[in-house]
């Protein structure tokens, strides 16, 4: 670390352009803008393959290791998290700074100490906790606003999209804000951002530059909500992999580059294909596989109905914004379809009624009807402009790329 810090000073000293940044010097001559995230010791990565260098930033050598080897399961969930971040300049950035000075820092440990998965776990019984115990879990930067259950040539692992969890969480924000106090043009911004990742226009730089800071209580809310939905979809995940939908025959091969923004590699990953029945089947045994805790069946049913409700408001919106996106997902069942068919399996005392479920529904459809004709109608180029929305309210003052964050 230290010697990273000489490093930049040095460079602060004699270039007659170099300034500080938010992570290390930024460095300005004519129309150029040079960045210098870090330093990389050759030393740390003798004996590695040549492309390491480009993993070292946010990698251990072990990972490193693990990554351009893969030897057990973990480590396939492991290659595919590194593979989110190494070709996307801002992920990097975002993760060093998820790194900070920790000097035993390794990319495994950081996802590892994250691990959510062990609530619901802990809610299966004791035969399928032991059939999924193996089965690697957990959060990735996939590009797409996704979950996935696939399969490797050492058996199935699971990952869910950090920006799901993104997204989730700005929807919540639109959902409840009214609840919490929130002002209109918060609530408004807000589904703006969902909508937004959902489409890949926002950045993924979330823990670098916030979007607004919230009242603790609402925030406390905000995470409960968000972590109960990133269970049901890691139910719905597991359910795939118990009810065996990854066998061979319904598998088909893609190119990694389809999950991951802006990956380079010819990796290639398999999963299966989209089906009505199977699709309702994992929601339904996503909340059927709990045992004995009546009130956390309950909560995670209702998870299950927000975060699809929240889908059929961005499948309008995709529809609209490309209409032949329609013919391409024929095969996914609707969200609403899925939501009634979920609530027509599940017992009457639990999560939502169907009265409480078609007005919500009625409400997004309608809110999002709304969008569409009064705001992206007009708005279409900023809707699709990379970079950041805010929370008026919340965020007091926009911060400058690089140089602050
Ligand atoms: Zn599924």
């Amino acid at each position: 670390m230290s010697e990273e810090q000489d490093f930049f000073d040095r460079i602060l000293a004699e270039a007659p352009n170099a300034r500080r940044a938010s992570q290390g010097v930024l460095i300005e001559s004519g129309n150029v803008l040079l960045h210098l995230t870090g330093v990389i010791k050759h030393s740390d990565l003798e004996g590695l393959s040549d492309d390491a260098s480009f993993y070292a930033s946010f990698c251990s050598r072990e990972d490193i290791e693990r990554i351009k080897k893969p030897k057990v399961l973990s480590d396939f969930l492991l290659q595919i998290r590194a593979e989110a971040i190494v070709d996307n300049p801002r992920l990097i950035r975002v993760f060093r700074k998820r790194k900070g000075n920790k000097k035993d820092w390794s990319l495994d440990e950081y996802y590892k100490s994250k691990f959510k998965e062990s609530i619901y776990l802990k809610s299966l019984s004791k035969g399928n906790q032991k059939k999924l115990e193996k089965i690697p879990a957990g959060s990735a930067y996939l590009d797409n606003v996704n979950a996935t259950c696939m399969k490797t040539v050492s058996g199935n692992i699971i990952a869910i999209s950090e920006s799901l969890e993104n997204y989730l969480y700005f929807m919540n924000i639109f959902f409840y804000g009214d609840d919490f106090g929130l002002d209109q043009a918060d609530t408004f911004s807000a589904y703006l951002i969902a909508q937004r990742i959902m489409a890949g226009h926002e950045s993924y730089d979330f823990d670098l530059d916030s979007r607004g800071e919230l009242p603790t209580h609402f925030e406390d809310f905000l995470q409960s909500l968000t972590n109960l939905q990133y269970q049901f979809i890691l139910g719905h995940e597991y359910a795939h992999h118990l009810l065996g939908h990854l066998n061979d025959s319904r598998l088909f091969k893609e190119d990694l580059s389809i999950m991951l923004n802006a990956y380079q590699g010819d990796m290639k990953i398999q999963h299966y294909k989209y089906s009505h029945k199977l699709e309702y089947d994992a929601d339904w045994h996503a909340i059927k596989n709990i045992k004995g805790n009546s009130l956390y069946k309950g909560d995670i049913a209702n998870a299950a109905f927000l975060t699809l409700m929240y889908f059929e408001t961005s499948r309008l919106i995709l529809d609209y914004t490309n209409p032949m996106r329609g013919s391409i997902h024929s095969s996914h069942p609707s969200p609403t379809d899925r939501i009634l068919k979920l609530r027509s399996r599940l017992n009457n005392k639990r999560g939502f009624s169907r009265e409480q479920l078609e007005n919500n529904i009625e409400y997004l459809t309608k809110y999002t009807d709304h969008f569409l004709k009064e705001y992206l109608a007009f708005n279409f180029d900023s809707f699709e402009k990379y970079g950041s929305v805010y929370l008026p309210n919340y965020k007091k003052k926009l911060l400058l790329d690089r140089v602050e964050f």
